[in-house]
């Protein structure tokens, strides 16, 4: 029976979306031609339905067989275990979990591919965050823009790509005469939104199945910001004389640390950034490395202290940055000169405990600036009491990671594909994927879809 499922699969080029059809996140698309398979991402949940925040802390105890059990991840027993040879590979489109988050659930005998300084950020992050994969036992091979190469029948083009995840690509995959294309998270209004232009120009016109993300599909009031507009939003804030101005974001958004740098440049304050995106920077090479960039200073945080003694680390995390560090007591003496990069972890570095801590009185017409995507806010109610018990003033800056609805009406007039396969947005969304093209194929999760 097992040979006459193997021909009967064998005479197209289909795929199956096991995650992202229906949802924002969780990215995970397998696609087979000639009994042979490869995977492009392999992302874990954002959100479930009725039950809110997909937990990876939660997950990371359990074993792959109960993950299946519990239908976060598809029968598929050759890709968790590795003796499958009709699986030849797994591409990450990008640094980011809803697209890898899962990897690490893959037999390591199936190879990875995807870019050299997505492979970095992980791998940096892994020594800070411990549900990160470490790549140590994969067979790892790079992808970059433009560089073709073949995985068995499919022919493999990545395009790099703007997003707020760095080193972010595109995949056109063809075989058998036919063509998928899949965006991954894109964007045109990022610091490299040149990217974005130049797939309008040489995108193929002859795609079949373009599957393009959708998540601004739902926020169609969100403001169009382009990325360089929030450098004088910031500039504005840090030019007051008053206070620390802490800004909240992610360690992986190079394009919004940039924003921020930029900013204290022109307003005269000196960036501090924890020793974790100090790593990450130190990681990817990035020129606006303390070191390299002199107004870059280095905080560590006691919870970081604590574990760099712990695992016995000093080489790694503390000496490359010991030229740079920042002491409480140099930041509390005039607070007002620096913006300080910020997230939850680091609340308990503000007391009045003892020499190594920020003192309280650093937050005195302090600003808080929240630079992330709105819908994260709730999961932070203990950095929302801080800001009230110490009255500091909140503003919000930010610009989305993702596409606007009318850059992805540009994008898909630029290709003109047999059909527009809405992924990375919510269910109800997909139908809105009419009002931007005329041919829209919405694929429910885990059904083949043929090409
Ligand atoms: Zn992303």
């Amino acid at each position: 029976m097992a040979s006459i499922k193997q021909t009967n699969s064998s005479l197209s080029f289909r795929y199956r979306l096991h995650g992202g059809a229906e949802e924002i996140g969780g990215n995970f698309i397998e696609v087979e031609f000639a009994g042979k398979r490869i995977f492009l991402d392999m992302g874990m949940p954002l959100t479930l339905p009725e039950e809110g925040p997909f937990s990876s802390w939660e997950i990371e105890k359990r074993s792959t067989a109960e993950i299946v059990q519990a239908g976060y991840l598809p029968e598929l027993p050759g890709l968790y275990n590795g003796t499958d040879p009709s699986i030849l590979g797994i591409i990450i489109s990008h640094p980011h979990k809803d697209h890898f988050g899962f990897i690490k659930r893959a037999s390591p005998k199936i190879p990875i591919y995807m870019g050299e300084k997505t492979r970095a950020i992980i791998e940096a992050t892994a020594h800070f965050i411990k549900d990160y994969p470490t790549f140590k036992e994969n067979i790892l091979h790079p992808i970059s823009d433009r560089a073709r190469f073949q995985l068995g029948p499919f022919e493999i083009t990545p395009f790099a790509s703007d997003h707020s995840a760095f080193d972010s690509y595109s995949l056109l995959i063809r075989v058998g005469g036919k063509s998928l294309f899949y965006s991954g998270d894109l964007r045109a209004h990022g610091r490299k939104g040149y990217f974005f232009e130049s797939l309008l120009r040489d995108i193929p016109r002859s795609i079949d199945h373009f599957l393009l993300e959708g998540t601004m599909m739902g926020r169609p009031r969100e403001k169009r910001l382009r990325e360089v507009d929030l450098a004088n939003d910031f500039t504005g804030l840090l030019t007051s004389r008053r206070g620390l101005v802490l800004v909240n974001t992610s360690a992986h958004n190079i394009d919004r640390l940039e924003t921020i740098y930029y900013s204290a440049m022109n307003a005269g304050r000196t960036l501090i950034m924890d020793n974790y995106s100090a790593y990450i920077y130190t990681a990817i090479g990035h020129p606006f490395l303390p070191g390299k960039a002199p107004e870059v200073r280095v905080f560590f945080p006691v919870r970081q202290c604590i574990n760099i003694k712990k695992e016995a680390t000093f080489s790694t995390k503390l000496t490359p940055f010991m030229d740079r560090r920042i002491y409480a007591d140099e930041i509390a003496k005039s607070p007002e000169k620096y913006v300080m990069l910020f997230r939850d972890s680091m609340l308990e570095d503000f007391s009045d405990r003892g020499r190594r801590y920020i003192p309280t009185k650093c937050l005195a017409g302090a600003k808080h600036i929240y630079s992330m995507w709105d819908g994260y806010w709730d999961e932070m109610p203990r950095t929302q009491a801080f800001l009230r018990e110490h009255r500091i003033r909140n503003v919000a800056i930010h610009c989305s990671g993702h596409a606007y609805k009318q850059d992805l009406k540009r994008l898909l007039a630029a290709a003109q594909p047999q059909y527009a396969v809405p992924i990375h947005t919510e269910k109800e969304r997909r139908k809105d994927f009419k009002g931007i093209y005329s041919s829209v194929l919405p694929v429910n999760k885990g059904e083949w879809q043929r090409i």
